[in-house]
């Protein structure tokens, strides 16, 4: 019989990575700044704007370095207001309360997805837009670039957990002003940490790379291909920025690469465990999984789903009885401390907001790992841990009659 798979550990990194980083390891060299050009952090660069259609990519230190710079180059007055998601992770409001800047939460829906009708009525007064595709969910974004274009907001695509997502065709991180990338080892290219932003407006992306510690001259070795734009807006901004120094290192760069040629593939195939494993939940009374938004073609490593007619204790029992049968679930808004629930975000200025929708969500949202790499009969093996788990709660309440 198929064991319950282990969804916790990493998948081993490509062999291509391994003579890259011996010939690293016996040269020291480490630095992007250090080689004339064609430094490992400046292919992966080139390679990933490449891969995404755009202009520029600025490889950092992870997806938070890449929100900060991002927000920091948009040049907005010390205070503005960005309007971000109430569900998302701790690390996107901390980005915005880094660069200065005050986050606004609007609620998020019980499909994951940002509330479109309180969206529209908190864009008063704030100054940018940074959209955080949770769990690889996107948002409208026709809804948002529409109304975000309308009062000429700046749209960030906090897209840490959408590499290979698609939107009408379009990549995810592609379509707002700025989209960044994550690298860490939850997500689907793990470097342990990294991060990248991506876009086409080339002030922006000077300006990130000089703050992200392109010190002196260092800008000169982010020019490929001549680019009179770009060599202008540096010469703007020599001098003008404080360095962050926010770097990536050559050999996290050395990791990323060679996993760049295995998206597609993990891509399709965490797709389809998903999709497999949603339609066997959905044929549950005890659990929703929410459709893809039309125009969205998702590329999940886990799986979201709301429990259905449980209360709080059920709730937290169907976990303890997933979790006896080897299934860790993660209820968003049941652990203590959780870092993806708006209300431990005490940190936010001026305290935190009630967003009663999203709250609700979390309340009864489970999250459960699904690497691309477990086979079918190991999803299955998972789906039936779930079901049985269910079972088990609501069973019991029909046996005491309550
Ligand atoms: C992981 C994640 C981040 C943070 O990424 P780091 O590289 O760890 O800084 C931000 N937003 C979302 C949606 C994430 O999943």
């Amino acid at each position: 019989m198929t064991q319950v798979p282990n969804v916790h550990d990493a998948d081993p990194i490509p062999e291509a990575a391994r003579a890259e980083i011996e010939r690293m390891l016996a040269s020291g060299d480490l630095f992007r700044y250090t080689a004339p050009q064609d430094a490992p952090v400046a292919l992966l660069e080139r390679e990933f704007a490449e891969a995404m259609g755009v202009r520029y990519a600025l490889a950092v230190s992870s997806c938070s370095a890449a929100l900060f710079l991002s927000l920091k180059a948009l040049d907005l007055p010390r205070g503005a207001r960005v309007l971000i998601p109430g569900f998302t992770f701790a690390a996107v409001p901390s980005s915005v309360i880094h660069a200065d800047l005050v986050p606004v939460l609007c609620e998020v829906g019980e499909d994951y997805r940002i509330d479109l009708s309180d969206f529209a009525a908190k864009l008063d007064g704030v100054d940018a837009v940074l959209v955080s595709h949770m769990r690889g969910h996107t948002s409208d974004m026709d809804a948002i670039m529409a109304l975000a274009d309308a009062r000429g907001l700046p749209v960030i695509e906090d897209a840490a957990h959408s590499l290979g997502t698609l939107w009408r065709g379009r990549r995810i991180g592609t379509i707002g002003r700025v989209g960044c990338f994550s690298f860490q080892s939850y997500k689907l290219v793990n470097a342990g940490e990294g991060g990248i932003l991506i876009t086409d407006d080339a002030d922006l992306v000077a300006r990130a790379v000089i703050m992200s510690g392109a010190y002196e001259h260092n800008w000169a070795k982010h020019i490929g291909a001549p680019d009179s734009t770009l060599e202008l807006a540096f010469a703007r901004w020599q001098n003008r920025l404080p360095l962050y120094n926010l770097r990536l290192n050559n050999l996290s760069a050395a990791i990323i690469r060679a996993q760049i040629p295995e998206i597609a593939g993990r891509v399709r195939a965490g797709r389809a465990n998903h999709d497999h494993m949603a339609a066997r939940l959905n044929a549950s009374p005890w659990f929703s999984v929410p459709e893809a938004l039309a125009g969205e073609e998702r590329a999940p490593d886990s799986i979201q789903f709301n429990l259905v007619g449980m209360d709080g204790p059920e709730t937290r029992a169907f976990a303890g009885a997933a979790a006896a049968r080897g299934v860790k679930v993660q209820i968003f808004g049941q652990s203590a401390d959780n870092a993806r629930a708006f209300w431990n975000w005490q940190f936010l200025p001026g305290g935190v907001p009630e967003l009663p929708r999203t709250r609700a969500m979390l309340m009864r949202a489970c999250d459960v790992r699904l690497p691309a790499r477990l086979t079918r009969a190991e999803c299955d093996v998972i789906a039936g841990a779930l079901l049985a788990a269910a079972d088990t709660v609501t069973g019991a309440r029909r046996a005491y009659g309550t």
